[in-house]
């Protein structure tokens, strides 16, 4: 055995959360195919002034959790390993034109994400998000098309008391207003927070509701709500959201410290979450509507909103409810021989099978036809070809403890497709 591990964070899949992992990644491209969100697949690096200008420069996951790449080679450019995608697909969407398609235009992706992160359950350094955005509509429908869209994935996936905990957070207009009623509220217990809360209530208020200190915390329950200090503009919109999420029969919970530091933030923001998890760590993605990205990215100014589902944290959920999908165990068929000079044509065989739509595979090996039997079963295989020296394939079910004559190759082939799909 060798000494290496995997590093610290970047984690193996093995079975069943392999195929779990894969089974979910399908399902969140089948299910945008289904609502028409055209399929975009993203570089893992882009430059880092991108991230740094999408994300923030004094955001964590730009500030401390940047995987940054050595640049190298004449046309030395910083890049880093995407933390997040929504910077990609805004780069993707001005650099390929797509202003002047239709809008909005949706696009979805699945992409592996990376984040410097202090490693723990739910939280990776390498980790999957289905990703989903609706850029260049106003809203409230692609507000409500996108929000609907990530739900109905998780209750497909069988997680189906998923809630959407929805906040807005205002605009240009109400936010200062707001931020500074906030800054009030928490200037009266500025000298027992915490240092790194204490730079938020001068720099950005608002990230004290998602602080995770106690005294913030604590402080927070009594907070002003923004949604209680709305302009007429963006109290409407939330409204419209929010009997529309009825209409449509997503359940909805009011969060009102779901928060987005960032001041390209506007509008809708919200969680999908399970009964009893906490935000953010219990938190099986979220999404924001950000009118302002775009323009901060050089386009011109266009809305837009979109959701990051986390594929890991899906998978942990479905396994915590025993909800896992069956994985493949092992082929339905195994091909064994008599003589050791037919392990080619065994192999040919089983590529038959299996151009024939069932799982099969060789045995490879030069053992008694005993011991090859005997790992079929240990396999858990339905049954078993043998390669008659002649040529001639006998077909023996395991299940019924039966074999029957040597006969040609065709023939056994069509009885081993109806013995595994359950019509002989
Ligand atoms: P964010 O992009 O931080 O808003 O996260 C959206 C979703 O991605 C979260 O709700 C998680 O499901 C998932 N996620 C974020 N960070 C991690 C991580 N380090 N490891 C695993 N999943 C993550």
């Amino acid at each position: 055995m060798s000494g290496f591990q995997s590093p610290r964070g970047l984690r193996d899949l093995l079975e069943p959360l392999a195929s779990a992992h894969g089974w979910a990644v399908d399902r969140a491209w089948a299910a945008a195919d289904a609502a028409g969100y055209a399929r975009i697949e993203l570089p893992f690096a882009e430059e880092s002034a991108l991230f740094e200008r999408a994300v923030g420069g004094t955001s964590d996951i730009v500030s401390k959790e940047l995987f940054r790449l050595e640049p190298r080679g004449d046309d030395a450019v910083a890049l880093a390993l995407r933390p997040e995608a929504t910077a990609g697909m805004v780069r993707a969407y001005l650099q390929h034109g797509m202003r002047s398609q239709p809008q909005p235009v949706r696009l979805a992706t699945v992409a592996h994400l990376f984040r410097y992160d202090r490693p723990q359950k739910g939280r990776y350094r390498q980790f999957t998000q289905f990703d989903v955005e609706a850029i260049g509509d106003s809203g409230p429908g692609s507000d409500l098309e996108v929000i609907a869209l990530g739900a109905a994935y998780l209750r497909d996936l069988g997680l189906t008391d998923v809630e959407v905990h929805l906040n807005s957070v205002g605009c240009a207009t109400c936010r200062p207003a707001f931020v500074a009623l906030l800054q009030a509220h928490f200037a009266s217990i500025a000298p027992q927070l915490s240092e790194v809360d204490r730079s938020r209530l001068a720099a950005n208020p608002l990230r004290l509701l998602d602080s995770k200190e106690p005294v913030a915390v604590a402080h927070a329950a009594t907070a002003p709500r923004i949604t209680d200090h709305l302009c007429a503009a963006c109290a409407s919109h939330h409204a419209a959201i929010t009997k529309g999420l009825a209409t449509i029969g997503v359940t909805v919970v009011a969060a009102p410290s779901i928060v987005r530091g960032l001041d390209y933030y506007t509008r809708t923001a919200w969680e999908y979450l399970l009964p009893g998890e906490q935000g953010q760590q219990g938190a099986l993605g979220g999404g924001g509507r950000y009118d302002g990205l775009v323009e901060l990215l050089g386009g011109t100014a266009t809305p837009a909103i979109g959701f990051a589902i986390g594929i890991d944290r899906v998978v942990l959920a479905l396994e915590e409810r025993g909800l896992l999908p069956e994985h493949a165990k092992g082929p339905a068929i195994v091909v064994a021989g008599i003589e050791p000079e037919s392990i080619a044509l065994r192999i040919a065989t089983a590529l038959e099978l299996r151009a024939a739509g069932v799982s099969a595979r060789a045995d490879i090996s030069s053992r008694k036809i005993g011991k090859q039997l005997e790992g079929a079963v240990r396999d858990g295989a339905r049954a078993v070809i043998i390669v008659e020296p002649d040529g001639r394939l006998t077909l023996r079910d395991l299940t019924e403890a039966s074999q029957g004559e040597p006969a040609e190759r065709g023939a056994v082939i069509a009885a081993a497709r109806r013995l595994v799909q359950g019509k002989g």
